[in-house]
């Protein structure tokens, strides 16, 4: 078999994997370029996926970057299957609707600028015809049960405990009498993170495709950052004042209202008004929540006692922008969770021009800020901040807790990896920047004495 890489080489978005054997032709995730303007570009071009030999898509989870650019597939006539748990389905088809406004949002600003260079307009990448095509090719799958994807390739998906749903792939394939297991890892949760479970390793396989988005660091345990972020939401409750945390619609939001609901439970924090303040979050928290069979055996427990609804009722969701508004005349204290995630946009800008000049007021940094964004500005110390055409002073407190990363470090992917490590699998590491890949790699030939091999995008193995 052939395995081609066409996304997620020597960065962490547009992951896509497309796997070739003499009788079948599949996708392993088909994801969004995500970021500056020339990996945007990179969705522009036509994948090199020759339309009507593609069997089948198998999907690790539903974030953008591993499912962005299934619709380029419907529009180009894909009519077979998409297989994926029902919380990656059930996310991916909330994660497009979003990503299908914000191009259109895009798109719209970018013609007026090529209208007025005399530049002939952009086309729309796809179209909410596209993205409706998706739903009725999209097959459901449990963890652990094996399934036939395409001629001589069957699969199997374990709990990879990243977002809910989420999973890592392994592929068995036949080719002339053979057979051959390849993994491929998905994005890989923390391990013993609240709320989900672990990322289940595997014993063996002939090759693995993993990612090493921290594959250079470790995290602060998320222990010490849940103390942390608790004194400092203690402080701020004593203050009156307002805790602003730019989320990302799915993982983190998620995390927090469950930390949160433990500490009113423990009563290590009173009960306080907690704002979602972002329709996406409050429609992913509501995939979570109608998926709880798949939550960790202690959130299990606060499902069924009732804890975690009594501990949410203070959480309040906001839809209409009308309702996010009127959270400026509201006063403290109060948490207000509010997209987005590095407050590039969105709903949380509004909030930050109102509070940052407060020194009561504290902004807690929970996801990763690319360089550049406004959000990686608060985190370096900015002390002032352009918005809206305006400078903003920032006087309010501004926390970044490390701890709550989705992904595995360096540690826990050398773990995950430990395990199969003894049956010697190829292996390829993608889904980091170099550096995290360069790194990752040097550990695992320290550790395991294996080499690691780094493709770029396009390339293409044989295994
Ligand atoms: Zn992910």
């Amino acid at each position: 078999m052939r395995i081609r890489f066409l996304g997620a080489a020597g960065d962490v978005t547009g992951s896509a994997y497309h796997v070739i054997t003499k009788d079948a032709s599949i996708l392993v995730d088909c994801g969004f370029f995500q970021g500056r303007k020339a990996e945007s570009a990179k969705n522009r071009r036509t994948a090199q996926i020759e339309d009507g030999k593609l069997d089948a898509v198998v999907l690790t989870h539903g974030h953008l970057d591993h499912i962005g650019r299934l619709p380029l597939l419907t529009r180009n006539g894909y009519k077979g299957p998409i297989f994926g748990t029902r919380p990656t389905i059930n996310l991916a088809t909330l994660v497009l609707k979003d990503s299908l406004n914000i191009q259109k949002q895009d798109l719209k600003r970018e013609n007026q600028k090529r209208a007025r260079a005399k530049l002939p307009p952009l086309e729309p990448l796809f179209e909410e015809a596209d993205v409706r095509k998706l739903k009725p090719l999209t097959a459901q799958v449990k963890y652990n049960q094996r399934f036939p994807v395409a001629p001589g390739i069957e699969a199997r998906l374990v709990d990879a405990g990243h977002v809910i749903g989420s999973s890592s792939v392994e592929l068995t394939v036949s080719e002339n009498g053979h057979k051959k297991v390849v993994v491929f890892s998905g994005d890989l949760g923390p391990r013993g993170a609240p709320l989900l479970n672990d990322p289940v390793p595997f014993t063996e396989a002939d090759a693995v495709i993993m990612e090493s988005t921290y594959g250079d660091r470790t995290h602060r345990s998320l222990h010490d950052t849940a103390i942390e972020g608790r004194e400092i939401i203690a402080r701020a409750i004593q203050n009156k004042a307002k805790i602003l945390v730019p989320v990302f619609a799915i993982g983190r939001t998620q995390l927090l209202l469950y930390l949160l609901a433990g500490a009113f439970k423990k009563k290590t924090l009173p009960p306080f008004p907690i704002y979602i303040d972002s329709p996406m979050a409050i429609e992913a928290t509501r995939i979570y929540r109608s998926n709880n069979e798949l939550f960790d055996s202690e959130a299990l427990a606060m499902v069924q006692s009732g804890d975690l609804g009594r501990g949410l009722a203070s959480a309040r969701p906001c839809v209409k922008p009308g309702e996010s508004r009127a959270l400026n005349g509201v006063k403290g204290p109060c948490l207000i969770m509010a997209g987005s995630g590095m407050c590039t946009g969105g709903r949380i800008m509004h909030h930050l021009r109102h509070n940052l000049p407060i020194p009561e007021t504290a902004v807690l940094i929970v996801g990763f800020q690319s360089p550049g964004t406004p959000g990686r500005k608060l985190v370096d110390g900015a002390k002032t901040l352009m918005m809206f055409g305006e400078e903003v002073p920032v006087r309010a407190s501004v926390h970044t807790m490390g701890g709550f990363s989705a992904h595995a470090d360096q540690n826990g992917l050398l773990d995950w990896f430990g395990v199969m490590a003894p049956s010697r699998p190829r292996t390829i590491v993608t889904h980091g920047e170099d550096r995290a890949r360069k790194a990752f790699s040097e550990q695992l030939k320290k550790r395991f004495s294996v080499t690691a091999e780094c493709p770029a995008l396009d390339d293409e193995i044989e295994i």
